[in-house]
């Protein structure tokens, strides 16, 4: 059995669209959908992230700032920055690129953006939204799978999925948004004992834990959905994920490619919680 692709690039291409003509008619109503991204520090896989953060703002038309501060900025300062942006009335959806220099406490900034502008859905008042079923905002890699779901017409109901991975950004939320959509939900992670016995059960198979071949073929049931959110490097220093993709592309009902599968929803769906946040400004206005 060959697993269908879920191509990631031409699924976001196509919500781009829909962002960029949404985008289109809110500007017609005299409102042009903001994001701010603050970068403190010079590390390198963060400018290339803002950079693609931006550009990506700019393509479908949304209005974008990017912020960059010396690593030696005090987090007074930041603090005051974030401040500013939320009382901004052209900005929608503030972004503070992780991680920051040690000297700054990442959670307090988190906790200072307003949850009205929290695009990243990181705070703890959008956590807190999202485990009891409230309005916020999702945080964007998760919902990304979210949609990669909805994109196959997968009807999650009674389903089983596992999520290999519980960090805040992605295994929790993941876990809360399939059990919103009546999966049965199990969470392993470090200290799980026979990951495997799980894995083979699982209808859906998140895995995102940052080690390559956490799944393999083995431990896949024929026809599973697999979504992979690991971002890793192979011995030749090529982007891989954390499934050995060709052994279980053979096994799996459909499968998340790396790079080009949930890599550039996250993207795309930053640009959908700034083009909802404006949507909301607006109405709120009226
Ligand atoms: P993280 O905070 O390091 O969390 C990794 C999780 O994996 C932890 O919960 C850890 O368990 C678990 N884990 C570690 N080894 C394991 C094992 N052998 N078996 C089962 N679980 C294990 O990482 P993250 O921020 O969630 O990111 C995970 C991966 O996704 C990374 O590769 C990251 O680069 C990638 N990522 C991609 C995107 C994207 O846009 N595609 C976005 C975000 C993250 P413990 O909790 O017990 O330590």
């Amino acid at each position: 059995m060959t697993a269908q692709l879920i191509d990631g690039n031409a699924l976001s291409k196509q919500l781009r669209a829909k962002v960029a003509a949404d985008t289109a008619a809110l500007k017609a109503k005299g409102l042009t959908p903001g994001l701010a991204v603050v970068l403190v520090g010079d590390n390198q896989a963060s400018q290339v992230y803002v950079r693609n953060k931006v550009k990506a703002c700019e393509d479908a038309g949304l209005h974008s700032v990017l912020e960059k501060y010396e690593a030696t900025m005090s987090e007074a300062d930041l603090l005051a920055r974030v401040e500013a942006l939320n009382h901004d009335d052209s900005i929608h959806g503030i972004l503070v690129q992780l991680p920051l220099p040690a000297h700054i406490d990442a959670q307090k900034v988190i906790e200072a953006i307003s949850p009205a502008k929290d695009v990243d859905g990181f705070h703890i008042a959008s956590a807190g939204a999202l485990m009891t079923g409230m309005p916020g905002f999702w945080p964007c890699t998760p919902y990304g799978c979210m949609k990669m779901l909805e994109s196959i017409g997968y009807d999650l109901k009674g389903k089983h999925a596992v999520v290999i991975g519980r960090s805040n950004i992605v295994g929790k939320p993941m876990a809360l948004m399939l059990l919103q959509k009546d999966a049965t939900v199990t969470v392993a992670h470090s200290r799980t004992q026979n990951l495997k016995a799980l894995t083979l059960q699982a209808d859906v198979i998140v895995a995102a834990v940052g080690k390559r071949n956490v799944l393999t073929a083995d431990m896949v049931k024929p026809g599973a959905v697999v979504l992979d959110v690991g971002m890793n490097r192979n011995d030749e220093g090529k982007l891989c994920g954390d499934v050995d993709f060709d052994g279980v592309k053979e096994v799996a009902g459909y499968i998340t490619p790396v790079p080009g599968g949930v890599g550039p929803m996250t993207i795309t769906m930053l640009l959908v919680n700034t083009l909802e946040s404006a949507q909301r400004a607006l109405s709120e206005k009226h």
